[in-house]
């Protein structure tokens, strides 16, 4: 578990992706088809999004970097455009943090954690990104 220092430029690049389609599996998971804006190369990437007890987030995604990962990372730039879609969807504004204070610092309604997927109920605060929401 490492660390997440580029989580600015992670959150950046996730800013530039587009949500092509959002399915509710069930209750509080979600499939989310996320697409790159390049008319050249355009590029999808599918992730699931799962909602768990305690604010609690897992999610994966089918790139290559997610992947290869095994579900020891916590998220990547597609993972983050599906929350920024589905926060949209559900008229909520969220802002993406390396640390609990900094989300707090915000002043959130709510912080939700999205963590790593092979220990979703094991809180690492390295292998962790913070979710502030407030509703748009
Ligand atoms: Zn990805």
């Amino acid at each position: 578990m490492r660390i997440i220092k580029n989580l600015p430029r992670l959150s950046q690049k996730a800013s530039m992706l587009r949500i092509v389609r959002i399915e509710c599996i069930s209750n509080g998971n979600y499939r989310i088809t996320v697409q790159n804006n390049s008319e050249i190369k355009r590029h999808s990437w599918l992730t699931n999004i799962t909602f768990h007890p305690n604010n609690t987030i897992t999610a994966t995604c089918n790139c290559d970097w997610h992947t290869r990962s095994k579900g020891h990372v916590v998220g990547c730039s597609h993972i983050m455009a599906a929350l920024y879609g589905l926060g949209r969807q559900q008229q909520r504004k969220i802002s993406f943090f390396a640390t609990n204070d900094e989300a707090k610092a915000q002043n959130p309604e709510k912080i939700l954690r999205l963590v790593a997927e092979c220990s979703p109920y094991v809180h690492s605060p390295n292998a962790t990104i913070y979710i502030a929401t407030w509703a748009a």
